[in-house]
């Protein structure tokens, strides 16, 4: 493990980051904001808790949490000191594997402060430290970690009925009576997954019950932290955690994206109802009973449909959601004209499937408006796409430090770069954007060990794909990360997919290891991995399975 030392000389301060540390007495200078801090306290059966000391959550520059611990004895030297949110430096710690039930961190190791240790507070805020970070599971992901004692995660999901009761009558949830613990038990949509039942005790539902009441709208996402999945009754169920903490809304920044994508769903499912109904309207024109309740504000509304439904009629390629940004042919030539491209567009799509990285870069050198057509097409495709794997990247880059480098393998309009604040270098077959790197990207000019995220979305194209991943285990740092999010039918192997365990198990034999398998999303799949520190010595040949071409239907 690398062993890196704080120098603290006024100006040049760099402080030691979370995976840097190893177990055992650290002299070097941690520095991290304090997330949340809680008692840990032992049951013993008939007696009083036993006070233990103060358990701590801790984020540093590079987004990785930390889980801190302040024994008993010292619980007065620091108690005062500790202010959620604030930032703080740390020399003298003791870093212990020691056994902890559950982990609410990304390390496993967990850091003491000892009474030899220095904690101070940095007055100044530090921007670059993130302030929360989530580590939101999917249904699948929690139904893996049941009744296992492990690391425990955190949910996100709308609210569907509180203590049995629906949200659309005005709840009131505190009572007067704080006699009793309290729980409350919510029925949280996840996307892409089930209802599920939470449990939320104690302070968790305390929080809860405050929070919900205390907005006059009807409160609709939920996010709880660290919630332990177990099967009761045979149906899997969260529960909180003494340690738990509860979001609504627009309180942090995840169950606020959370609500703007239950926003657009609804307004793209109510856009699509309302689609059909006109189409069946206009199949069938003399059924007065569907006509909708006229009032000036729906006629214009109607007017509009009718407008879109127009269009929509003779846009062959049904493009048929409201993220659609290409204009829809209005004529005939251009109906055939946009027959014609979406020929040329599965042409190409099927030439980057079949060919080497090498024979594609040449191809589109060639002549690059190609690539504009491969392109517009490819937009046009992803209009069908209920959501966009590139958006699940973007919001997981978000929720980490600005200050992880990140390298877009196929970037293709290069949102990634546009919609972060990292730097990001990217790389396609051709540049449309000066921030965009032309080259085969089995081959880029970035130095080895150079950045902490290398992403591939959508991108693993050619013949020689495996080539792509070397070239990013190259570049990528000890520890860093690598996303891909594939096309899912490519990995069904009931379809003649590869089998995504032959997958994981090639990428992990070039020097991964696999941090995370979600299979949730009904186009695509997301496969995380973090490149291991050491160098892989066994020499075996590694067994790529092919990846079936992604070929998309004539519509
Ligand atoms: N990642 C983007 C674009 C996906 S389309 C997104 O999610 O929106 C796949 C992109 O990979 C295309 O732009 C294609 O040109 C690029 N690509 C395929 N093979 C490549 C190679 N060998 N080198 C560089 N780019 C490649």
């Amino acid at each position: 493990m690398v062993k890196k030392t704080a120098i603290l000389t006024g100006e040049a301060f760099s402080p030691l980051f979370f995976r840097h540390v190893s177990p055992g007495l650290g002299d070097s200078t941690l520095q991290f904001r304090f997330i949340h801090f809680w008692e840990a306290r032992k049951n013993v059966k008939g007696g009083p808790c036993i006070f233990l000391g103060i358990e701590m959550l801790m984020i540093d520059e590079e987004g990785t949490l930390a889980q801190g611990f302040i024994g008993q004895n010292r619980r007065n030297q620091y108690e005062k000191e500790l202010e959620r949110g604030s930032i703080y430096t740390l020399t003298n710690f003791y870093a212990s594997n020691s056994k902890v039930m559950y982990h609410v961190a990304d390390q496993n190791l967990v850091i003491c402060i000892s009474h030899v240790s220095a904690l101070s507070k940095v007055e100044e805020n530090i921007e670059g430290i993130l302030t929360e970070r989530f580590r939101i599971h999917s249904f699948s992901d929690f139904e893996a970690n049941c009744d296992l004692r492990g690391d425990i995660h955190d949910v996100v999901g709308h609210l569907k009925l509180v203590d049995g009761q629906p949200l659309h009558q005005r709840l009131v949830l505190c009572t007067k009576d704080d006699s009793t613990s309290r729980r409350v038990m919510v029925h949280l949509q996840l996307k892409n997954g089930p209802v599920m039942n939470i449990y939320l005790w104690d302070e968790a539902a305390e929080n809860f019950c405050l929070k919900f009441d205390a907005c006059a709208a009807t409160r609709t996402v939920l996010l709880v932290t660290t919630v332990n999945p177990k099967r009761l009754g045979g149906k899997l169920r969260l529960s909180s955690m003494s340690y738990s903490r509860v979001f609504l809304d627009e309180e942090v920044d995840s169950p606020k994206e959370y609500l703007t994508w239950l926003k657009t769903a609804k307004a793209m499912k109510e856009e699509a109802t309302s689609r059909n109904g006109k189409r069946k309207r206009q199949r069938n024109p003399k059924t007065p009973k569907e006509e909708p309740e006229e009032s000036p504000k729906n006629q214009n509304n109607d007017k509009k449909r009718q407008r879109d439904t127009k269009t929509h009629k003779s846009n062959q390629h049904g493009g048929s959601s409201a993220l659609s940004k290409r204009p829809k042919p209005s004529n005939f030539l251009d109906t055939l004209r946009e027959k014609l491209s979406g020929g040329n567009f599965r042409r190409l799509n099927e030439k980057l499937y079949t060919c080497s990285g090498k024979e594609a870069l040449d191809y589109f050198n060639e002549d690059p408006t190609l690539f504009d057509m491969y392109h517009t097409g490819y937009q046009q495709q992803m209009t069908n796409w209920p959501e966009l794997p590139v958006n699940s990247i973007i919001s997981w880059l978000s929720s980490r430090s600005s200050s992880l480098v990140v390298a877009d393998f196929g970037c293709g309009d290069a949102r990634i770069a546009k919609s972060v604040k990292n730097k990001v270098f990217s790389f396609d077959l051709v540049s449309k954007d000066p921030s965009v790197i032309a080259c085969d990207m089995s081959n880029t000019p970035l130095e080895s060990s150079s950045v902490d995220v290398a992403v591939f979305c959508l991108s693993l194209m050619g013949t020689n794909y495996s080539s792509y991943i070397k070239e990013a285990h190259r570049v990528l740092r000890p520890s860093g990360w690598l996303l891909i999010a594939e096309v899912k039918s490519r990995f069904d192997p009931n379809n003649g997919g590869a089998d995504p365990k032959d997958f994981v198990k090639a990428v992990s034999d070039l020097g991964f290891s696999s941090s995370l398998k979600d299979f949730s999303n009904k186009m695509f799949i997301l496969l995380h991995f973090k490149k291991k520190e050491q160098l892989n010595s066994n020499k075996k040949k590694i067994e790529w399975p092919e990846l079936k071409a992604c070929l998309y239907k004539r519509r």
